[in-house]
């Protein structure tokens, strides 16, 4: 059974671990220790950030890091609870899913109390930490498998109410592009589990790889702020796009399959496009070339849906279902609302 060396109802700040029970050859009686720091300061929201829900994404875990380190319980009024690296085990090993169980911490929920580490884990925040908060801020970005254009995302929750407040919360990220996203690859998702608890629910995917400009940090890191103020948590001013001088944010959707496009067959992938770049239903975004037939013309990756190019995938090397783009189509902030 989980346990948490943290009271959440202290008040000040607090630096400890879950510790999960992991039973191995070498380490009988071993724990995963996995960070959490809460600090709390009078009334006020209750907000869990988390970041390395995927292990091999890291601008969500430097960001959490930083602020776990810089605040102090005079900068907020309520209670920040976070945890940089949800998912330990793959954090440390630079990999999406827990080389432990093998498990997708994002496929994990509701989780189990005696199940393996990753389910233990979902278990506690769908029971313990979800139950105590107002907001869940579950930053992602693409790892080694995806390169997004950076922005915030949301699912298109049924609840009016939640779906106007995320939306909210979503745009005060202050990204260039915002996203609404279908699961088209399973169930059990974090975010999923939060909003059916009716929770304020903030996602992101902030880029992707390993190689992360200083740009897109700055994306995660003011923008994670920005929420945490415009949520009521933070002391300080929230800055819009409109404050910073920018455009308003281009509000996308891809709710459809056909906005997902797999690859027909195995082969080295090639984009013809660039992120963020607007196409039109039949262009070719990109090509599949035959790694063991050359000679053979490419296969073409043709969109089937007009839109901005919001994702793309990351390796050249690809296998046949790998989704190798997403077309994400503009929306207005109206039809969102009302849909
Ligand atoms: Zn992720």
């Amino acid at each position: 059974m989980l346990h948490t060396t943290l009271g959440f109802t202290q008040p000040g700040k607090q630096q400890g671990f879950l510790q999960v029970p992991y039973s191995h050859n070498l380490g009988g009686w071993a724990n995963v220790m996995i960070p959490i720091t809460t600090i709390a300061n009078g009334q006020g929201p209750t907000v869990l950030v988390l970041g390395g829900n995927h292990g091999d994404e890291y601008q969500g875990q430097i960001a959490a890091m930083k602020l776990a380190r810089q605040l102090t319980p005079d900068m907020l009024t309520g209670r920040i609870i976070l945890i940089p690296s949800l998912n330990f085990p793959a954090a440390r090993a630079a990999t999406r899913l827990s080389p432990l169980d093998g498990m997708n911490m994002n496929r994990a929920f509701p989780g189990e109390p005696e199940g393996c580490v990753t389910r233990q884990v979902a278990h506690f925040l769908t029971t313990v930490l979800f139950p105590l908060s107002d907001v869940v801020i579950d930053m992602h970005s693409g790892g080694r498998s995806m390169e997004f254009e950076p922005c915030s995302h949301m699912h298109l929750v049924p609840d009016k109410d939640q779906r106007r407040k995320m939306l909210a919360a979503m745009l005060a990220w202050g990204t260039d592009f915002s996203f609404l996203y279908a699961d088209i690859a399973g169930t059990g998702l974090l975010p999923v589990e939060a909003e059916n608890q009716g929770k304020l629910v903030v996602t992101t995917e902030l880029g992707g790889g390993e190689c992360i400009p200083a740009s897109v940090h700055r994306i995660a890191q003011d923008g994670l702020r920005n929420v945490l103020i415009h949520v009521g948590l933070l002391r300080g001013v929230v800055q819009t796009r409109e404050s910073l001088g920018k455009p308003p944010a281009i509000l996308t959707q891809a709710l459809n399959r056909e906005d997902y496009l797999l690859a027909p067959e195995s082969g080295i992938f090639e984009i013809c496009v660039d992120l963020g770049t607007a196409v039109v239903k039949g262009d070719i975004v990109g090509y599949i070339h035959h790694l063991e037939r050359p000679d053979r013309d490419p296969e073409p990756i043709v969109a089937r849906s007009s839109g901005f190019l919001i994702t793309i995938r990351a390796p050249c090397l690809t296998q046949q279902g790998d989704c190798v783009a997403v077309i994400a189509k503009q929306v207005s902030l109206a039809e969102i609302e009302s849909a």
